[in-house]
């Protein structure tokens, strides 16, 4: 059997990236994944693989985030894992910018575990993992002004939801990746006037000499998952390649 045989996870933005290799892994093993994602595309694409439930839910709408819950009910596992990468300083960084980035990054988080918390009380407990980032609450990374000050908030709310739920069976963690290929990695790449210099200068500020992969990130998600790591709460775990050394 797999190490989450019998668990019920529910994934956001699986379709693609870190989100799409942590639903395959929780797959993998032995969980019932419902793979939420905005696109069609690769929900289609997800939604072939054993396993895998696919579901579209765009977590910045509240009202489907509140029917999702209702028609899904408890979940051993939720995964957050929706967020957007805003490039720039404060000084690039509009209200509507500011906006953007605390409702997808942050708010949707709230959103979804205050929709999904009342049936995981009910049914004993759950593991709640928030993707962070190593940007912001672990170290300033330059132009990413609003990703790194929404990326630290969700440490404090998930440490918060850690602390007042720890006697009632939920854990809530978070995973801090340092740089990661990912389809957006790549469009943010591809955004600079020179993007192979681009890529040698992410690589160059990774440690270890690479990007992380998405496969990396999802082994924590694995054990985060499960019952591996049942004395582990409001924790920041980091995979980072040396980012933070
Ligand atoms: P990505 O950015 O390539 O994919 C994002 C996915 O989110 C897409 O499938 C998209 O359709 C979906 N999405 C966008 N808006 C949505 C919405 N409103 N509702 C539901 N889904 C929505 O993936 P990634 O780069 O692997 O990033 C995933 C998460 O990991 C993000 O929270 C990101 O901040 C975090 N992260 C990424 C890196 C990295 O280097 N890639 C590093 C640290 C943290």
């Amino acid at each position: 059997a797999g190490r989450l045989s019998g668990k019920t996870a529910l994934v956001t933005a699986a379709g693609q990236g870190i989100g799409r290799a942590c639903a395959e892994a929780l797959a993998r093993e032995g969980a019932s994944v419902i793979a939420t994602d905005i696109n069609d595309r690769t929900l289609a694409e997800i939604g072939a693989i054993a396993g895998i439930t696919p579901r579209k839910l765009d977590v910045l709408d509240a009202e489907a985030v509140k029917a999702a819950a209702r028609e899904v009910g408890a979940v051993d596992v939720l995964l957050n894992c929706a967020g957007f990468v805003h490039h720039g300083t404060i000084l690039d960084c509009d209200e509507d910018a500011f906006d953007f980035s605390v409702n997808l990054n942050v708010r949707a988080m709230y959103r979804m575990i205050r929709a999904f918390l009342p049936a995981m009380l009910e049914n004993g407990g759950g593991s709640v993992i928030n993707m962070a980032s190593v940007s912001g609450n672990l170290k300033g990374i330059p132009n990413r002004f609003i990703y790194g000050t929404t990326k630290a908030a969700v440490i404090g709310l998930t440490k918060s939801i850690a602390a007042d739920f720890i006697r009632q069976g939920i854990r809530c963690n978070a995973i801090c990746p340092g740089t990661v290929q990912s389809p957006s990695l790549d469009d943010r790449i591809n955004a600079f006037d020179d993007p192979v210099q681009a890529r040698k200068d992410f690589i160059a500020r990774q440690p270890l000499g690479r990007l992380g992969t998405a496969e990396e990130i999802a082994a924590m998600a694995v054990y985060l998952a499960g019952d591996e790591s049942a004395y582990t709460t409001g924790q920041a775990m980091i995979v980072d390649g040396g980012i933070t050394i």
